[in-house]
């Protein structure tokens, strides 16, 4: 494995070797907490490696979807167990490619190892229904079936839990993978590639290319080999990528952006959503789907939420995530960075009151690294672009609401609808917040983040196309039921014809 010491070059894996580019180019990954260190060197693919990996995926097919899921889940059970074993190496190795702090890179990690189990687990399940028919002598009953080639775009923020929770279900249901990865974390799932590869996966089952989104993830959505696509990303490339599928009419599943919300009523235990705006709003440095970049706080409580909220903002220790005193590590790349910064710009333009943060971080250590301070706006109108638009950054908008109603109107208001949660102690309006906030994800009590994957993981609106991730519902997206009726009669039955007799 690749050290700081020594960064290594990688290369695609296609048909169960590690292979060089067509083209011969390769691209730079930098550390974004210090770009003087170069995490490695990896493979800029383009559409001659995509077919080559779809070939390699669709020969590979003929005899994996014939492998007994059962079989196919004990290579699962085997990739968790080595993944727990490499936990910390792939951890660190995690926040040296993206910058978010250990602890959370451990979660990361922490994630596909539990997708990996729940999966396995699905091996010995994969239920179908047995019915009785509506005719004598016939037995109907529906199974689910594996459908191919599934190509999978991911992006960076959870750079081996998403490439996770996409592959374990597609691998145990007999689907094969090429899997293209955010250019700024291939290291991730090379990591992730290379453990399901030693924990017995046959050549081709699994393959990984490299490179950006134009060159790479475009021809593999549109090949017209690959069946299955599924995506986490922006909603503007999620839209790219639905039009590339819909001629084909491809399995198609869109994870996009989020404007999650907390709201604070006024009966709330005011510490505990400081508590959770500061990890819902700063972990990740804002940069999760389901990152809680608004908090819509009652009139009442509003002074007493907003002084405490900027104080524990204030004292957040910026930094690289490797080192274990440090709260929140740096942006992703100079692009997000400068996003952040023209959005600070966008907030005071629009009136916002700046309360803490603002700024990017340059001196001494945040020098090489993309940092930006922890930055709350107050007195943020719902319309404000800020309180509309995902920034994707440490940059939290704090709403006044006149009453519950309200907070929900503001809740709602917006394009996406991943995460919502709201504070508090009134059994009634906890019930009412679950029923009326049209997102995929409603927490009480919590912040907006927290999924665990056994629970279907997805949004509403311009977030998703209405399928989910995780659970049973990531198996139903990648399987198509077949209904099988098997009629023992020796005689022809006509279904809803013959059965009135
Ligand atoms: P992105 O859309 O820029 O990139 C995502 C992936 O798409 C990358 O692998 C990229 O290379 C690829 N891509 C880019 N252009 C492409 C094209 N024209 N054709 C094919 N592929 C292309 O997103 P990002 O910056 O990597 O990630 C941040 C976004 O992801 C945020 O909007 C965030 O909310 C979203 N996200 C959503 C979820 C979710 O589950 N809803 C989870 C994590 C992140």
């Amino acid at each position: 494995m690749a050290t700081a010491a020594s960064p290594r070059v990688f290369k695609n894996f296609i048909n169960g070797e590690w292979v060089e580019s067509r083209s011969g180019k390769a691209y730079e990954n930098r550390n974004p907490a210090n770009t003087d260190e170069l995490v490695g060197i990896f493979v800029a693919s383009g559409s001659e490696d995509v077919n080559a990996a779809v070939d390699a995926a669709t020969e590979a097919y003929k005899s994996w979807r014939l492998v007994p899921a059962p079989k196919r889940a004990e290579i699962l059970y085997r990739a968790a167990e080595l993944l727990l074993q490499h936990k910390e190496e792939f951890s660190s190795d995690m926040t040296r490619e993206m910058g978010k702090v250990l602890a959370e890179t451990r979660g990361d990690v922490q994630e596909a190892i539990d997708m990996t189990y729940y999966m396995a687990g699905e091996g010995r399940r994969l239920f179908g229904q047995t019915t009785p028919s509506e005719l004598p002598n016939k037995f109907a009953m529906s199974a689910r079936q594996s459908i191919g080639v599934c190509g999978m775009i991911t992006p960076w923020n959870f750079p081996m839990a998403i490439p996770s929770w996409k592959m374990m279900p597609a691998l145990v249901s007999g689907n094969t993978v090429v899997l293209k990865p955010a250019e700024d974390t291939p290291l991730s799932s090379y990591h992730l590639v290379q453990i399901l590869m030693e924990a017995g996966l046959p050549n081709g089952v699994v393959n990984l290319v490299s490179g950006d989104g134009p060159n790479a993830g475009a021809p593999l959505a549109g090949h017209k080999d690959v069946p299955v696509v599924s995506f986490t990303g922006s909603t503007a490339v999620g839209r790219i990528i639905a039009e590339m599928c819909a001629p084909d009419f491809k399995h198609c599943s869109l994870e996009m952006g989020g404007k999650n919300i907390i709201i604070v009523m006024d009966d709330a235990n005011l510490e505990l959503a400081v508590d959770g705006a500061i990890w819902g709003g700063f972990g990740t440095t804002g940069q999760r789907c389901t990152a809680a970049s608004r908090v819509a706080v009652h009139k009442s409580v509003y002074g007493e939420f907003v002084s405490r909220f900027v104080a524990r903002a204030k004292k957040l220790r910026v930094g690289d995530g490797l080192d274990a005193t440090i709260d929140m590590g740096p942006c992703i790349n100079e692009q997000q960075l400068k996003t952040v910064m023209s959005y600070v710009e966008i907030g005071k333009a629009e009136g916002a009151k700046l309360l803490t943060g603002g700024n990017r971080l340059t001196s001494g250590a945040y020098a090489k690294g993309w940092f930006h301070e922890p930055t709350v706006f107050g007195d943020v109108a719902a319309n404000m672009r800020i309180a509309q638009e995902e920034i994707f950054g440490p940059v939290v908008s704090v709403i006044p609401v006149d009453n519950f109603e309200h907070a929900i109107e503001v809740a709602n208001g917006v394009p996406y609808g991943l995460s919502a949660s709201i504070y508090t102690r009134n059994v009634n309006l906890a019930f009412a917040a679950m029923r009326d906030l049209y997102t995929g994800i409603v927490y009480v009590n919590a912040p907006t983040i927290g999924a665990e994957t056994h629970l279907p993981f997805g949004g509403t609106k311009q977030t998703g196309n209405g399928h989910r991730e995780a659970a049973i519902a990531a198996i139903d997206f990648f399987t198509e039921w077949k209904t099988m009726y098997i009629d023992y009669s020796d005689k022809l039955q006509r279904a809803q014809i013959d059965n009135a007799e």
